[in-house]
């Protein structure tokens, strides 16, 4: 588990990743630059490293965010229910740091999962997979 003060966790976070992961901010759709990233690798949580996503769950939801249809690492990824802003969503976050990454919703038929994890850029660090 990793534990740090407010302080500490703005001390290592831009101020966008800060809003998102600690404030649970969403970023602006389209904004992400992780959006249209295609290459083959892990997703990792931003605040701590912690693998949560693997490229070969990415899919294009034409959402604005990027979009998983499964956890690679489910151990790291901890889902909470969430209620706040009048809606029930389920929120996806780090089990390691707790960091807010997105929320998950069952609204993609078109994967082998029929879901789609809606993960902000700013939450994840891309580590591209060398052959
Ligand atoms: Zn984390």
């Amino acid at each position: 588990m990793v534990t740090k003060r407010d302080d500490e966790w703005k001390d290592t976070l831009t101020p966008e990743q800060y809003e998102v992961m600690r404030n649970k901010g969403t970023e602006a759709p389209f904004s992400g630059k992780l959006l249209h990233n295609k290459a083959t690798g892990m997703y990792s949580c931003a605040a701590c490293g912690s693998e949560v996503f693997s490229s070969e769950h990415k899919f294009d939801s034409g959402s604005g965010w990027p979009s998983f249809y499964d956890i690679a690492k489910k151990g790291n990824v901890k889902l909470v229910e969430d209620t706040s802003h009048g809606m029930h969503r389920v929120e996806v976050a780090c089990a390691v740091c707790g960091s807010h990454l997105g929320h998950v919703f069952n609204d993609a038929p078109q994967t082998p999962t029929g879901m789609r994890f809606c993960i902000n850029s700013a939450a994840l660090d891309f580590k591209k997979k060398s052959v």
